[in-house]
């Protein structure tokens, strides 16, 4: 196993003004993904938390909206009749149908529940049961007619902080023949590591991390989550499926324990007055090499004069930045997992 956490530290000395004009010395840790070798830098010191946010005022629009039980199988696109004839797939109270405004070959909506908003601690888990089966069973029968179309995300965007135009909870479901930046990355370096080692990276990080007990957070069945030593976004929490590489032939039980696990991380974040997220499942077809990798990170907190998380950093030095060092992360959110 040629697996290395590699890290080092950087410092910046000044005079501080809220001790009087002494001498600091901040810390900053530069960690290279063990994977990827993608630089991430973890900042020491965090910004003040904002005060739990209103809800109130901007969630009484769902008159107007598409995604609303009254409204959502009327005014929602229908699927083309030779991938799912019946027009919109349905389970429990989940309703999948196609993206008015795609941004690829295939690309779905799946609503998630009747309710137009949902605090984070509001979601349930057969919220995401029941939107993980129609977001696979869409997949499914597209791949049936399209085979060709191995690269999947199934993500979710919460909240505008977290590139959400609609506040009623969906998961977006999009499929393409060529693979995402990432997907790409994580292909590729899976993939050498495979031809060097002859071993799965993912279950050597598994392993590893087991064994560490500092960011391996628990298994729920043949899903291991764990946090990440590099992460590329806040409080970043991974969960990887033994024995998959696309979602395609999940059992019940596996998607329920994603289910868990992101309702675990919902938890944490809520009571961290977090209440804006992203997550997304990359879910790749026909490559031994590669494990189903979920990742979900939050994102500043909607507030009444928005701070955008990504600076000049992370959108023009592809450096990306944690405010939260990994091994405390999985500290504080190991009790709130099952
Ligand atoms: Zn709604």
């Amino acid at each position: 196993m040629e697996i290395k956490f590699e890290r080092f530290h950087l410092q910046s000395d000044l005079r501080s003004p809220l001790v009087g004009f002494e001498t600091i010395s901040v810390p900053t840790e530069v960690r290279i993904d063990p994977l990827t070798k993608r630089r991430s830098r973890i900042i020491t010191w965090g910004l003040l938390s904002p005060a739990r946010f209103d809800f109130s005022k901007i969630t009484d629009g769902s008159q107007e909206c598409f995604f609303c039980p009254e409204n959502v199988l009327y005014k929602t696109p229908q699927f083309i009749k030779e991938i799912i004839p019946e027009g919109r797939v349905r389970i429990g109270k989940a309703v999948g149908f196609p993206n008015l405004n795609p941004v690829g070959s295939y690309g779905s909506v799946v609503v998630l529940c009747h309710e137009h908003f949902l605090n984070l601690n509001q979601f349930t888990p057969e919220m995401y049961e029941d939107g993980f089966s129609v977001a696979i069973e869409i997949i499914r029968r597209t791949m049936a007619i399209d085979p060709d179309t191995r690269y999947w995300q199934i993500s979710q965007n919460f909240l505008a902080p977290g590139g959400s135009t609609i506040l009623h909870p969906h998961l977006q479901v999009i499929g393409d023949p060529v693979p995402t930046n990432e997907m790409e990355a994580l292909l590729n370096a899976s993939s050498s590591y495979h031809q060097r080692n002859g071993t799965l990276y993912w279950q050597d990080l598994i392993q590893i991390e087991k064994g560490l007990e500092k960011r391996y957070i628990t298994n729920i069945g043949k899903v291991h989550w764990f946090v990440s030593f590099a992460p590329i976004g806040f409080n970043e929490v991974c969960g990887s499926v033994e024995g998959h590489g696309s979602v395609t032939a999940l059992a019940r039980e596996e998607i329920s324990s994603l289910a868990t696990g992101i309702l675990s991380t919902l938890k944490y974040y809520d009571e961290k007055d977090l209440n804006s997220f992203n997550f997304s499942i990359y879910s790749i077809s026909g490559e031994d090499y590669y494990q189903l990798l979920l990742r979900i990170i939050s994102r500043t907190p909607l507030q009444p004069y928005y701070l955008n998380d990504c600076t000049s950093f992370e959108v023009l030095q592809s450096e990306l930045t944690a405010n939260i060092i990994p091994e405390e992360l999985c500290h504080g959110i190991r009790p709130y997992f099952p």
